[in-house]
């Protein structure tokens, strides 16, 4: 099966996304029309601590988690622990306001990103960051982690939240922003639902144009591309996206872009959103040899660029899909469907995904860029690699899970670079569990990230290092329950998760599990 995945893919999987999506985008409109209801909102608040106030009268035996189905989560590992954890229902998909007023959009934790662009493009408003894929939850986003090539101008997606509302499980609802309950506001980014219910957020808006400007400039040696990426990462106010590919040791491309009228050329327009368009990466990779150019972009499309192919993960499971014959016959029914992607995993696949294959987000110190290159280049060998320059900020406490890289002679900088590897290294016997381990020790020494949607092997120190749990320790000790309810974060994200393949198992062994239970109660 492993063997033919693109083919089946192709004819089984292909057909079954679209109706899946179709299913969602219907459900989607059902959830705006009838389900996003603002006035019920408190309503719903209620539910989830009335749900808590059961919990905690049944004596808090079961520990606690949303009932979000553990297919949905836009990973590719999976939750084991719903099985087992008391699931609190926390659907909530409205948009609550939009106040242009403050440029602040205030939602529930499920409204996800395309819900969002709906709703604000057509006003003539934007988020201020918007991650690439449409199905991405503003809850996941602020309590794992967001980027975006607009991330060197606005930070990681959580520096774009102005208050959070949370529902803790001695049943309070907290409201917490930069100026009340801080230590709260700066310990739930990251924190994986462990401190509570996250049940709404106000995030920062801005005005938004019908296209971007993208200029891609091409670089042929790695000083190049370092020098053009800074300069262009610190000019904040000069581009709103920047991000950069690399396709070789030297070769690369810069991409830089603004917010942009209609041109009055139409044929400088590329709809690049469109199905039968080259992939991304492959169209930006011409510049290579085209030399720098400039092409308007509509908006939708831009923020959706890297969807069709999920970055460039799609080769290694369509190998064909980027051939013209197959964008001009299928390519509307592209990208297959995540959960679709990940009930499909066989233990050969697992295998190999987990051996050879690479999906990681690294966020680096932009003074280590060169190093860090260095080490993919010498570890993986292997490109695209895609740098999404962002910033981390201080704040009053100088606490939460991440801070501003802090030099040896006392300066801060708060310029980092995403460096995402997806794909498959190059290197001879790569083995991915020690490689793995070994770059996330590099990571740690060298004052970096790791983006924990993404597998990780750390141990428990390890995670430690990397994060500054303090304000995190603290407000576990001061939340009334919290213990009793969430696993702490590495136990959640390091041990609480694992491959589709070995879940499906699970939920096999757990269902004969269960038989031979109710056979036994039965013969009793
Ligand atoms: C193909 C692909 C492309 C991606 N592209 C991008 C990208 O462009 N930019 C980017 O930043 N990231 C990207 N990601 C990663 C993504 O940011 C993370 O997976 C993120 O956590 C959001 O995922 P989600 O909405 O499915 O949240 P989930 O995975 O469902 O949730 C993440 C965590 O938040 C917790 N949580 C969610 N809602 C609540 C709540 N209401 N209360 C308490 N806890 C809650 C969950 O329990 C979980 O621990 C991509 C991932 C994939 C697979």
């Amino acid at each position: 099966m492993s063997k033919y995945r693109g083919e089946i893919t192709t004819v089984f999987l292909l057909p079954v996304s679209v109706v899946l999506k179709w299913f969602l985008a219907i459900k989607n409109l059902i959830i705006v029309l009838f389900n996003s209801t603002p006035k019920k909102h408190q309503q719903r608040i209620e539910n989830i601590q009335n749900q808590l106030e059961k919990w905690r009268k049944e004596g808090m035996s079961q520990k606690l988690c949303t009932n979000r189905s553990p297919w949905k989560s836009m990973s590719e590992l999976v939750p084991r622990y719903k099985q087992r954890y008391n699931r609190i229902d926390v659907d909530m998909h409205s948009i609550l306001e939009i106040d242009v007023k403050r440029q602040v959009v205030k939602v529930e934790p499920m409204v996800n990103m395309g819900q969002i662009t709906a709703a604000l493009n057509p006003k003539g408003w934007t988020l201020a960051i918007v991650p690439e894929l449409d199905d991405l939850t503003v809850g996941g986003l602020i309590m794992g982690f967001g980027v975006e090539s607009s991330s060197h101008q606005h930070g990681l997606f959580q520096y774009i939240c102005k208050s959070f509302d949370i529902v803790t499980p001695d049943g309070e609802s907290r409201h917490c922003s930069e100026d009340e309950n801080q230590d709260l506001f700066y310990s739930i980014p990251w924190s994986h639902g462990t401190l509570g219910f996250l049940v709404a957020a106000e995030l920062k808006i801005i005005p938004a144009k019908k296209f971007v400007e993208l200029t891609y400039q091409p670089t042929y040696t790695r000083e190049e591309l370092l020098e053009k990426f800074e300069n262009a990462s610190r000019q904040k106010s000069e581009f709103l996206f920047v991000e950069a590919l690399t396709f070789s040791r030297d070769e690369a491309v810069l991409m830089v872009g603004k917010l942009a009228d209609k041109p009055i050329n139409s044929k400088n327009i590329n709809r690049i959103g469109r199905w039968h368009k080259p992939w991304f990466y492959s169209h930006v990779q011409t510049y290579l040899k085209k030399g720098r150019g400039t092409e308007y972009i509509p908006l939708r499309h831009y923020y959706h660029r890297h969807t069709r192919s999920y970055f460039w993960e799609m080769k290694d499971i369509i190998p064909f899909g980027n051939k013209n014959w197959f964008r001009w016959l299928l390519g509307w029914t592209m990208p297959p469907h995540i959960q679709l992607l990940k009930r499909l995993q066989t233990e050969t696949i697992q295998q190999l995904r987990e051996k050879r294959h690479v999906v990681q987000d690294m966020i680096i110190p932009i003074n280590y860029l060169a190093k860090s290159l260095d080490y993919f280049d010498k570890n993986y060998d292997m490109h695209p690699l895609w740098l999404c320059p962002l910033n981390i900020y201080e704040n009053k406490f100088g606490k939460g899970f991440v801070k501003p890289f802090s030099s040896k002679n006392g300066t801060d900088d708060e310029l980092f670079v995403d460096i995402g590897a997806y794909g498959t290294p190059t290197i001879p016997g790569f083995d991915g569990n020690s490689t793995l381990k070994k770059l996330e020790q590099f990571v740690i020494d060298h004052s970096g990230y790791q983006a924990l949607y993404a597998r990780t092997l750390m141990s428990e120190d390890q995670f430690r290092q990397m994060f500054d749990h303090e304000l995190y320790d603290k407000l576990r000790e001061q939340i009334p329950f919290v213990k009793k309810a969430f696993d702490d974060v590495y136990t959640k994200v390091a041990k609480g998760r694992l491959s589709p393949h070995d879940l499906k198992r699970n939920q096999a062994d757990h269902e004969v599990d269960e038989e031979i239970e109710e056979e036994l109660t039965y013969s009793n």
